[in-house]
């Protein structure tokens, strides 16, 4: 989908896509981004490291043969964030958790040893929560992206993916070591060293 496409979704606030995993449906991981990180630490009053140590665990992500921050869970699968039913970091929540029910992917290649991307938009798959949501309103990507706060060019959130894929892409080319995780993890989140 492009940014001018228009898709119909209603948010009716029920939490219900905060607490996918303990509504028995798969577990939506939410990765957090370096910008993510920074941008609900100060939200919170609290330093990227004391954020990170407290709401994300590192974890070694298979798929992308790195190690990377998500958020952590409450025992039932909802997320750590949620409570009362509402989110307690929600003007700055994940860029993953404003776009929702979007996924805004980039794809990306190399050109002349730099990097170009392109972005696009998905909806997600037929379990996600939005479909037990009654979809009333209709609205382009551009205007859900202004009515929830993330920007349409998310400069931050871009350079971080840019590294991801570089550090994704050495991580498929040399076999992973303790040490060559460790070092793509600090390139990737050094800031949590400061
Ligand atoms: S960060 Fe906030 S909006 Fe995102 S899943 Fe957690 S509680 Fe929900």
């Amino acid at each position: 989908m492009t940014i001018d496409d228009a898709f119909a979704f209603n948010c009716t606030l029920c939490g219900n896509c905060c607490r996918w995993e303990a509504d028995g449906n798969p577990a939506s991981d939410n990765l957090l981004s370096g910008a993510d990180i920074n941008r609900m630490a100060a939200h919170l009053k609290l330093t990227p490291v004391d954020f990170a140590g407290r709401y994300g665990c590192a974890v070694f992500d298979p798929a992308l043969k790195l190690k990377v921050v998500r958020l952590k869970k409450n025992p039932d699968g909802s997320c750590i964030l949620l409570r009362d039913g509402r989110c307690i970091a929600y003007p700055a929540r994940p860029r993953t958790c404003a776009l929702f029910p979007l996924v805004r992917g980039y794809s990306f290649a190399m050109d002349d040893g730099a990097v170009s991307f392109a972005e696009e938009y998905f909806s997600r798959g037929p379990k996600a929560p939005m479909h037990r949501c009654q979809s009333e309103e209709i609205l382009s990507i551009r205007e859900w992206l202004v009515k929830n706060g993330a920007p349409e060019s998310d400069d931050a959130d871009r350079r971080w993916f840019i590294k991801l894929w570089e550090s994704h892409k050495k991580a498929i080319e040399t076999p992973s070591t303790f040490e060559l995780l460790e070092r793509a993890f600090i390139d990737l989140y050094g800031f949590i060293y400061v």
